[in-house]
């Protein structure tokens, strides 16, 4: 597949941080950006050379757009698949459409998963209430109900911890289809970030361990606490899961580890994760220059861990402190450069890094409580 080279322009479907992280990497290498949104506020815009702002289903608009860049990518996983589709008539879009459409709806990601042989949370697909009981008969309770798509940070979801809780559970979900899970009793939640080239070769990032606060990532502690083996198995599952899917570009896989050592995949996300910010400041090569290089078809970068880390999210108006973290020299700051600081808002966040080997438990001062 001919190289896309620098100078050329990369359009980004979605306007969020994660492609305005993109949008800063790939100018790093000499690439335009040109953002494809519906939002009135895209942060990723800001820093892009061309924003067309438009709804996905704007057929002329996509039109015009696929016109005007070399290369298509995306920072969110649900951009409807016609719109992909109708890009991809013009223009290379990766990941494409047949990985998203897997990535988009919750059963078919667990079907695909446990196809290749790797282990998920039980689950059924849950279409009605008699369904619902049905299901939560054989899976039993505690479970965790959620919608099959566009659900992200908890929305979408509830859990079920006893019979009475099944009661208008999919009301409360805002209607079916759904999928009922098994509530995994984990030890830790992990995830990988794997990137994969035009030409198969595939680069992963160390894997993670990621602490949640009301159902939104709050800390990512870099590299996880695994045995070599379980370090090894982590990535096998996240390069294997990206080869099936023959994606092209950067896939977080997030996991549960069990209280019995097992890994067991929760969610996939074709594009930057939360859960790989932490690569920008103690990778050799971060997940967004990762995602640039491998949609133009550039040799992956070496994605070895110079420094342990700690990522922590800075939502609403914990952005506010700044200043403070400015002052302190192991910390790095990234701002998103949102107007607007609502509760629970992703603003930005903050790498803590430590010599190798030297990773605490948690924040020494902390911050992270
Ligand atoms: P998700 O949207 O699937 O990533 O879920 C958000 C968070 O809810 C996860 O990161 C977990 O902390 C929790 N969670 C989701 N599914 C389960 C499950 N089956 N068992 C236990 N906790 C879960």
């Amino acid at each position: 597949m001919p190289t896309i080279p620098p100078g050329s322009t990369i359009g980004i479907l979605g306007g969020g941080q994660l492609g305005r992280m993109t949008a800063l990497a790939a100018a790093r290498l000499g690439y335009r950006c040109h953002i494809f949104a519906p939002d009135a506020e895209a942060p990723a815009a800001l820093v892009s050379a061309a924003y067309t702002r438009a709804a996905f289903d704007d057929r002329a608009a996509l039109d015009r757009f696929a016109d005007a860049v070399d290369v298509v990518t995306l920072e969110w996983e649900n951009v409807p698949t016609v719109a992909v589709e109708r890009l991809a008539e013009r223009v290379p879009v990766r990941p494409g459409a047949a990985a998203l459409a897997i990535c988009q709806e919750r059963v078919a990601e667990k079907r695909f998963v446990q196809g290749l042989g790797i282990e998920v949370t039980p689950f059924a697909a849950v279409g009605n209430a008699a369904e619902l009981d049905r299901a939560a008969a054989d899976i039993g309770l505690p479970a965790v109900l959620k919608t099959t798509r566009l659900g992200y940070d908890g929305k979408g979801q509830t859990t079920l911890r006893d019979q009475a809780d099944l009661e208008g559970a999919l009301e409360r979900i805002g209607g079916g289809p759904a999928i009922l899970e098994a509530f995994v009793a984990f030890d830790f939640e992990l995830s990988v970030v794997t990137a994969r080239g035009t030409d198969g070769s595939q680069a992963s990032f160390d894997p993670v361990e990621n602490r949640h606060a009301k159902h939104v990532l709050a800390l990512t502690l870099a590299p996880a606490r695994l045995s070599a083996a379980q370090r090894d198995q982590a990535i096998m599952i996240a390069e294997r899961i990206a080869q099936a899917l023959d994606l092209v570009g950067v896939l977080g896989v997030e996991m549960f580890c069990t209280t019995d050592g097992r890994l067991l995949v929760n969610e996939l996300a074709p594009r930057p994760h939360n859960s790989g910010h932490w690569t920008m400041d103690a990778c050799r090569t971060d997940q967004f220059e990762q995602l640039v290089r491998a949609v133009c078809g550039l040799p992956l970068g070496d994605p070895a861990r110079h420094h342990d880390a700690i990522m922590r999210n800075l939502l609403g108006a914990e952005a506010d402190a700044w200043a403070g973290i400015l002052a302190k020299p192991g910390d790095r700051l990234h701002l998103y450069g949102k107007a607007q600081a609502k509760p629970g808002r992703k603003m930005g966040h903050v790498n803590r890094l430590y010599p190798l080997g030297g990773r605490p438990e948690r924040l020494e001062d902390g911050e992270d409580s």
